[in-house]
């Protein structure tokens, strides 16, 4: 690994910060110590930091160059930071968006004044993250209502009706009376069912500590249709019997489940796979070869691996920089993906410039036979930018005994050999 000093560490993370802001909210003032170009289109190098404030809060996260005066009590509050933050804000510059990580530190001597960073942040990373969020919106939309109630104390409050408003509403009812109100929402030939399962007592006598319960039943929503309803209940972990508080949401599995059970096929397919070339990532193609291996131990299929590391990957970062070095990756994965296709394997990114197959019903020989194609072939191919490059291969098949990490761990040394042995090689580890 290539020792950096600390000053190399500071030109870097300099040369990559966007703007700096010097801000002192007291005297309502602040002044630019560097911005970019496209960062200066937007911001003056000083002026009020209540203006400043409003356009990051405000202009940059929505197109609008006026905010009404009503909301300008804000501006203040908003200014005002405790500790390190760190927020996300797009804005649209020259009919283009632009995404930014804003990270505001105070300084130590007086807590009034910030340094403000601003980065610019690539679309991808920010697309992803804005992902997660409606997840978890997509998630809250499912439920009906929530709200938490304290058995002992017979109460219920901090109810949330997604279908009436986001906020919560906070009143108190006894746990029993509201049990009533609600029981005519519930279709008739449920109303029993839906009274016995809420009973204080049924839930003292099986609603465990940290465990969870559920039933189905039809209920009517806010336009009086009956819906099929999940009613849930999670009781919070507690050592106690005496402490006896949880969590009652209704979740609606009428038509939206569906749609929700897409939404999070999208999100499974996100964090399996690698974002910069698509295949999948460490730990995806470990699931993989665990797959694998029971697969060997019970239907007696044949499996074996090979791990791909381009050669002298660093000095192509160095010569023509990091974005043509992503560029070769992805080049380079969809080579291999390519020159596999007919075959039925799986191929996921080990990490940096490294690439792991699973390779099914294959023996040594024959997976020994496919890494010298590809390895002749791939050093044969002039690549975008750079012309020629090559890549060494270890090889291993799985045996019945294996685990995960032994089989990795031979075939890490394999491609080590054939890194050793000069590179643009392969080397079985068996
Ligand atoms: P060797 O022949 O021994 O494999 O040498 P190498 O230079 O390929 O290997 P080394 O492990 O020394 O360097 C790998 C480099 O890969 C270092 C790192 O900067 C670069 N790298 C890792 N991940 C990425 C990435 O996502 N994009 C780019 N462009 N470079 C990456
Ligand atoms: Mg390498
Ligand atoms: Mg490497």
């Amino acid at each position: 690994m290539q020792v950096y000093s600390e000053s190399e560490i500071n030109k870097v993370l300099n040369d990559n910060i966007d703007a700096i802001l010097v801000v002192c909210s007291k005297e309502d003032s602040y002044h630019a110590l560097k911005r970019s170009e496209i960062i200066s289109k937007y911001i003056p190098a000083e002026g009020s930091y209540k203006a400043l404030i409003e356009k990051l809060m405000f202009h940059m996260n929505d197109k609008d160059s006026e905010i009404t005066e009503d909301y300008k009590v804000f501006l203040p509050k908003m200014g005002e930071f405790k500790g390190r933050i760190a927020q996300k804000i797009s804005f649209d510059l020259d009919g283009q968006k632009h995404y930014i990580q804003m990270l505001v530190y105070p300084t130590e001597k007086n807590k009034d004044d910030y340094v403000i960073l601003l980065f610019e942040l690539d679309k991808h990373e920010f697309y992803r993250d804005e992902k997660l969020k409606n997840k978890v919106r997509t998630i809250q939309n499912s439920y009906l209502f929530s709200m938490y109630v304290d058995l002992n104390n017979d109460n219920v409050n901090s109810i949330n009706v997604s279908e009436i408003s986001e906020n919560n509403m906070h009143y108190v009812v006894k746990y029993s009376e509201w049990r009533m109100m609600i029981v005519n929402m519930i279709l008739p030939e449920d109303q029993e069912l839906f009274l016995r399962k809420t009973n204080p007592e049924y839930l003292k006598e099986n609603l465990k500590p940290s465990k969870s319960l559920s039933f189905d039943c039809q209920m009517k929503n806010l336009e009086g249709q009956y819906i099929w309803v999940k009613l849930i209940f999670g009781r919070s972990d507690t050592t106690s019997e005496e402490d006896f508080r949880f969590v009652f949401m209704v979740q609606d599995i009428h038509e939206d489940s569906l749609k929700l059970f897409n939404e999070l096929k999208k999100f499974e397919t996100l964090a399996s796979h690698d974002s910069l070339t698509g295949v999948f990532n460490h730990g995806r193609i470990e699931t993989e070869l665990s797959n694998a291996i029971k697969d060997l131990n019970t239907k007696n299929r044949q499996v074996s691996l090979m791990m791909l590391d381009i050669d002298y990957f660093k000095k192509i970062n160095d010569t023509y920089g990091h974005a043509v070095g992503d560029d070769i990756l992805k080049e380079f994965v969809n080579t291999i993906k390519e020159k596999l296709s007919e075959y039925e394997i799986k191929i996921g990114r080990w990490g940096g410039e490294e690439f792991v197959c699973v390779c099914y019903d294959m023996d040594i020989n024959a997976v020994q036979k496919i890494a010298e194609e590809i390895r002749q072939y791939i050093s044969e191919k002039p690549f975008e930018k750079i012309g020629f490059m090559t890549c060494s291969v270890g090889v291993t098949s799985i045996n019945e005994k294996d685990t995960v990490k032994e089989a990795f761990v031979r075939l890490d040394d394999a491609l080590y050999k054939a890194k050793a042995s000069g590179r643009n090689c392969i080397c079985i580890n068996n």
